[in-house]
């Protein structure tokens, strides 16, 4: 399968297109952006540790029964996954109350909520993403009921699932972003989990002290975004506990090992 021409170039990621009309391949970039693009800077191997921990993530969802995008990791920064078509909704899960809600709504920040909350945002940079109500959704035919109610309960499980995943490696699920897509094969249109679930959509404090180990250290200047990134990864088991490889090298041993090939 050969790598075609670049089909879509978004904030993060790149698509190309593949001689599979059914695969693409998706490309993690080094770019950081923010409050909806008026921040940006590339950070180096940080699309190197995104497509490791997206890699494990998605991996370890679908062996629980959720269905996604992700077909194999192909390289450092490469995946293969299935071509969809975006449903352009943003789904936030909130298990507590941080960032956009609690200036929206003047909740206090940390505020722990008695059930996780979906909130539903419109993909659209430039309208700056607003939020909408699920009835906006079924108006304007972003989706049909009966996917809305499938990926509802893909949500949830996918929460439940996660908060587990970093519970146990001391790390809390504060809030995070999914999108999903229709994959069409023989006639028929599925919705999968599709994108990707990293520190750059995801906001994980440390279970402990609560430090920020997510983008929240590039959008408020906390301090190196790398070094929070490459400790979710080791923790996680994807990098080695005792390993001193920084994300750097990572990128520039998969950049000599394609010289090489
Ligand atoms: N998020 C994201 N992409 C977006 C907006 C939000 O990945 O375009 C994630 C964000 O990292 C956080 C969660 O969704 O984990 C909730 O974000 P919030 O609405 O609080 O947005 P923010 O405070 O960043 O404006």
């Amino acid at each position: 399968m050969k790598k075609g021409k670049k089909l879509y170039e978004g904030k993060a990621k790149i698509i190309y297109a593949t001689t599979d009309k059914s695969l693409v391949i998706q490309y993690f970039k080094d770019d950081a952006t923010a409050f909806n693009n008026q921040k940006k800077t590339t950070i180096e191997g940080k699309g190197v540790l995104n497509n490791r921990i997206s890699e494990h993530i998605l991996s370890n969802l679908s062996q629980i029964g959720i269905k996604n995008h992700l077909v194999k990791r192909l390289n450092m920064r490469e995946q293969i996954i299935k071509l969809v078509e975006i449903i352009p909704i943003e789904f936030i899960v909130r298990n507590v109350a941080t960032g956009s809600i609690t200036k929206r709504l003047g909740i206090e920040d940390g505020t722990i909520l008695k059930e996780p909350l979906i909130e539903y945002c419109l993909k659209d940079d430039k309208l700056g993403d607003p939020l909408i109500a699920e009835e906006h959704i079924y108006a304007f035919d972003w989706a049909t009921k009966k996917e809305i109610e499938k990926v509802k309960k893909m949500i949830l499980r996918i929460n439940d699932f996660m908060i587990g995943m970093f519970r146990g490696v001391g790390i809390k699920l504060i809030d995070f972003k999914l999108e999903f897509g229709r994959f069409k094969s023989n006639g028929k249109s599925e919705v999968i989990l599709a994108d990707e679930i990293s520190p750059d959509t995801c906001r994980l404090w440390d279970s402990i002290t609560d430090k920020k180990l997510d983008k929240d250290r590039f959008r408020k200047d906390l301090g190196d975004l790398i070094p929070a990134y490459t400790e979710v990864a080791k923790r996680l088991g994807i990098l080695h506990e005792q390993s001193n490889v920084s994300a750097v090298n990572i990128t520039k041993l998969s950049s000599v090992k394609r010289k090489r090939k």
